[in-house]
């Protein structure tokens, strides 16, 4: 294991939106690029842990607002999950790296079932491990499951992968004196309403003293700054 890294086990969140060019649907070349970007990583002897959203397909509260049920919605929701995974997983393989896809719902002809242990064991071994389908309950965001998963597999950071390179005060897309911050702390982000994470996802953060890295995974070698231990995006600590 590479010591000149500042991390060597991550966990990357990836929203589903990353994965379409509109936010919407899966686009086959930002999986690709995403997938050289973690390879780039992975080649330095990172172990790494990825939780996908679904968010490109669908949102249980949205859902629910159209008159679903919300725990059905958010099951759909789970399973929007699984399906961008699997495409990550295929393009990494493509790229000749080692995954696994680990599922929060029981789907054994899919995926293997979520196993702390065995997933450690893959993280050891150079596997690249993604969890799909969330938490496994409603009610709950890909962001917590994120949260939850780092804390279990004794991640040292979660990277939250967004479309802008950190937390910023106000919409830097809307406004262009938006101010971004190199650092906030948890207490910050939580009583500031900045959107980070949500509530349950940074507090679960908070207590266990994970730190979170905001940052752009559109901009090239990003993901490889932070590793190494470059000021990228925006760190949330205690
Ligand atoms: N979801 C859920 N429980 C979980 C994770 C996700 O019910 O533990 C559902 C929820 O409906 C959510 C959807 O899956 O809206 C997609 O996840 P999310 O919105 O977190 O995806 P992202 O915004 O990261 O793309």
């Amino acid at each position: 294991m590479a010591s000149d890294l500042k991390y060597q086990r991550i966990l990357l969140k990836l929203s589903g939106e990353a994965l379409g060019p509109k936010g919407f649907g899966i686009d086959a070349e930002t999986v690709r690029r995403i997938a050289s970007e973690v390879k780039r990583i992975h080649s330095l002897g990172v172990e790494i842990a990825i939780v996908v959203g679904g968010g490109n397909m669908w949102r249980g509260a949205d859902a629910a607002a159209t008159g679903i049920d919300r725990a059905t919605a958010d099951y759909v929701g789970m399973l929007a999950t699984v399906m961008n995974s699997l495409v990550m997983q295929d393009a990494m393989e493509k790229l000749d790296m080692v995954t696994r896809v680990q599922t929060a719902i029981e789907m054994p002809p899919v995926a293997e079932p979520f196993i702390r242990r065995r997933a450690v064991r893959h993280l050891e071994r150079g596997r690249v491990v993604i969890l799909a389908a969330g938490s496994g309950n409603p009610f709950f965001t890909t962001d917590t499951a994120a949260a939850l998963r780092a804390v279990e597999l004794n991640a040292q950071v979660l990277l939250k992968a967004t479309k802008v390179d950190g937390v910023y005060d106000d919409d830097p897309m809307r406004n262009r004196s938006a101010r971004k911050f190199d650092e906030l702390s948890y207490m910050q982000a939580l009583t500031m309403g900045l959107k980070v994470m949500d509530s349950t996802a940074l507090s679960l953060c908070k207590d266990n003293r994970l730190p979170i890295i905001v940052f752009n995974l559109h901009q090239p070698g990003a993901l490889e700054a932070i590793i190494r231990g470059e000021k990228c995006g925006t760190l949330v600590t205690s």
